[in-house]
């Protein structure tokens, strides 16, 4: 069965290889597997333009770690290119880096949220150690959807989300063994609202943890969430797939 990444980035120096070969590498382990590319400030997402490969599709955005300082640029790249994206993101907030800049993310996130209405896109959050002012934020704007990527929130923040049509993102932190916290949201709210990602070429999957991450590698987040449920790999990727396919409205895929 195809997998879907819904969270990679491209380009980092993490990476020994390029971006053309980390999707073919990927694609040729099935031939439809879907990959939700990730930018995350203008330079990246300029490059994003470049990229077009079948099965391949674009969110843009400014992260957090950019809040201050950022190439406002960006917004129009955004609009000019509307029909080429998904996804409004890599966005969001972070308190565990950023506690100093809280005013300058919220008032990005603000900014991009309102994009995200214009445009008629969903979002991907990127959300650390700030669950109660995002939950604040996503109620200014009731028409929202999108997802809350590697997803490290309580089960009551998750509860809220879900209750507001949010998508859970579930990567390789997953697989860690000090992360009994989100099995146990797992265990508990099932699969329903969840999609599963890489966020490559950070958080590599148990047993490749500390290696650098590939899109392909989402098959292990898919098989440990399989074991912890004693439900079968394709099981999970059958909902999880569709989830994603239905947040990113790429239904026809
Ligand atoms: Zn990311």
């Amino acid at each position: 069965m195809r997998i879907i990444d819904t969270h990679a980035h491209l380009w980092d120096a993490k990476y020994d290889v390029d971006a053309l070969e980390v999707i073919n590498d990927f694609m040729s382990e099935h031939k439809g597997n879907v990959l939700v590319a990730v930018g995350t400030n203008f330079e990246d997402c300029k490059k994003l333009c470049e990229i077009n490969q079948k099965n391949v599709f674009k969110a843009m955005g400014i992260h957090p770690q950019f809040a201050t300082g950022y190439d406002p640029q960006v917004f129009d790249l955004i609009r000019v290119n509307k029909d080429d994206i998904v996804a409004i993101g890599e966005i969001g907030l972070d308190y565990y880096y950023g506690k100093d800049e809280r005013e300058a993310q919220l008032d990005l996130l603000y900014k991009q949220f309102e994009l995200a209405v214009e445009l008629d896109k969903p979002v991907i959050l990127h959300c650390r150690e700030a669950s109660g002012d995002l939950v604040d934020m996503i109620n200014k704007f009731p028409t929202l959807r999108g997802v809350v990527h590697c997803y490290s929130g309580s089960l009551e923040t998750a509860k809220i989300l879900m209750a507001k049509g949010f998508y859970l993102g579930v990567g390789g932190s997953y697989t860690f063994n000090n992360n009994k916290k989100l099995k146990e949201i797992i265990k508990e709210l099932g699969l329903e609202n969840v999609v599963l990602e890489t966020d490559s070429p950070y958080l590599a999957p148990v047993p490749l943890r500390g290696k650098v991450n590939r899109p392909q590698y989402v098959r292990y987040v898919a098989r440990a969430i399989a074991d912890d449920l004693s439900i079968s790999e394709d099981e999970v990727l059958s909902i999880t797939n569709a989830n994603a396919l239905k947040l990113f409205n790429l239904e026809n895929v």
